[in-house]
């Protein structure tokens, strides 16, 4: 189920073939070196394996650990060290422009994130347009900022901490008590990934709220509607990177774009509980031909279900199906969609 397993077709590139690394490292069988530390850059820190495993033996937990450690002995790979640089001055990996400030105040705010503001910069005006319409206006906080997780990913443990301290001090400045996020990736990071590995809460009087969830359930109530599209191709749903750590909301973004599309939406084969991830993530810095290999294969799932396009939410998905334009199948933000369809 390893989905680096699945493109790469190494048996090394697999949950086995990492614990066996760490393992034999740890009994002297073997040492690190370039060939080994690569190996254990090849994760995607996506979760499938935990989402799989009857014990949730978390093992992206344990990789991440293992990297920071090879960062502390100076050993992980030049572009980690790249990475950091980057992070430090610029707070994303993408583009050399600082963080906005956070913008406004009251009951909700929204983390944007990096992606939605160098990559895909249309999901923040389309879902604003969207929750205007059920009396939502949130503070805008981490606009063109890392949440935490690449740091963590890359095994930089005090960078994140850093990146998750910021988060929350600009969450406090604009006094919301509910923190809207737009992707499973978000999710994932702020309500796990910060307790989990960066020993971070959220404070007890704030609610973490998945804004697919949000719409979904005001849809269901009849407080929000949108306009059925009356023709078009057919489109594939992809789960976001990072969908099976949040298995709660898998069936919001379905039962929204079945009340939009004019044909139910195609599934992939690799989807839900055993969605593999696009390119996004660590290993579009770190490994970037798997990275693409990962991003065709989402390409190529919804070829063979049939579709002529694919939707998603996540901004930094998107853009990686986006890459394989023009030769791979035409891809639609989620936000984008319903905002266009709203009544
Ligand atoms: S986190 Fe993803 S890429 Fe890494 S071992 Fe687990 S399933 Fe494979």
């Amino acid at each position: 189920m390893c989905p680096v397993g699945h493109v790469s077709h190494l048996e090394t590139l697999t949950p086995h073939g990492w614990g066996q690394i760490v393992a034999s490292e740890k009994r002297g069988l073997l040492e690190w070196n370039d060939s080994t530390v690569d190996v254990m850059y090849s994760c995607a820190d996506c979760g499938v394996c935990q989402s799989h495993c009857v014990t949730d033996q978390p093992l992206p937990d344990a990789i991440a650990a293992v990297r920071a450690n090879l960062v502390q002995e100076g050993l992980a790979p030049s572009m980690v060290e790249t990475l950091k640089k980057r992070l430090a001055k610029w707070g994303n990996p993408y583009e050399e422009k600082v963080p906005e400030p956070p913008e406004g105040n009251g009951e909700y705010a929204l983390f944007v994130g990096d992606a939605s503001v160098h990559l895909w910069d249309k999901t923040v005006p389309a879902l604003l347009k969207v929750l205007k319409k059920i009396g939502i206006e949130p503070a805008l906080i981490g606009k063109g900022c890392n949440s935490g997780y690449l740091p963590s990913s890359l095994g930089l443990h005090d960078m994140a901490k850093g990146f998750s301290q910021q988060i929350l001090t600009e969450l406090k400045e604009t006094g919301a008590t509910k923190l809207l996020v737009m992707s499973p990736g978000d999710y994932y990071t702020i309500h796990t990934l910060y307790p989990e590995r960066l020993g971070v809460s959220l404070p007890e009087d704030v609610e973490l709220i998945d804004v697919m969830s949000l719409l979904d359930e005001k849809h269901t109530s009849g407080e929000l509607s949108f306009n059925r599209i009356e023709m078009g191709l057919p489109y594939a749903y992809v789960d976001p990177t990072h969908a099976v750590r949040t298995l709660d909301r898998l069936e919001a973004p379905r039962r929204l774009l079945n009340a939009v599309l004019p044909t139910p939406v195609i599934e992939l084969f690799w989807r839900k509980e055993r969605a593999h991830p696009a390119g996004d993530g660590v290993l579009q810095f770190v490994q970037p031909e798997l990275s693409l290999l990962l991003t065709q294969a989402r390409n190529e799932d919804a070829t063979q279900a049939g579709a002529q396009g694919m939707i998603t939410e996540d901004s930094a998905t998107l853009y990686q199906l986006n890459q394989l334009s023009p030769s791979g199948l035409p891809v639609k933000g989620m936000y984008e969609l319903l905002a266009d369809r709203v009544a």
